[in-house]
């Protein structure tokens, strides 16, 4: 999944800021890639959901842009058998 805007607004903490992008984290189940905010430090998994991190869907309910329905539904399809 590629996210062209980084301006978001955070999920945890309310605040708009830049995320950074975090090319490869790992979890007990592989690797992710992940944006963080730096304002509260929380960190989302965008490849996939992942019970490590926080969901890209409680950011995309602030920021609606930012999935459309069949990257949602990709993203969601994905997660961790768990
Ligand atoms: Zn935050
Ligand atoms: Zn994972």
């Amino acid at each position: 999944m590629k996210i062209d805007n980084l301006l978001l607004k955070c999920s945890s903490c309310n605040v708009n800021v830049i995320f950074d992008l975090i090319d490869d984290i790992e979890c007990d189940w592989g690797s992710h890639v992940v944006i963080q905010c730096p304002n509260c430090e929380d960190l989302f998994s965008i490849d996939n959901q992942c019970p490590a991190f926080s969901s890209m869907i409680e950011l995309l309910k602030l920021n609606p842009d930012l999935l459309n329905s069949i990257e949602k539904s990709n993203y969601l399809s994905k997660s961790h058998p768990c």
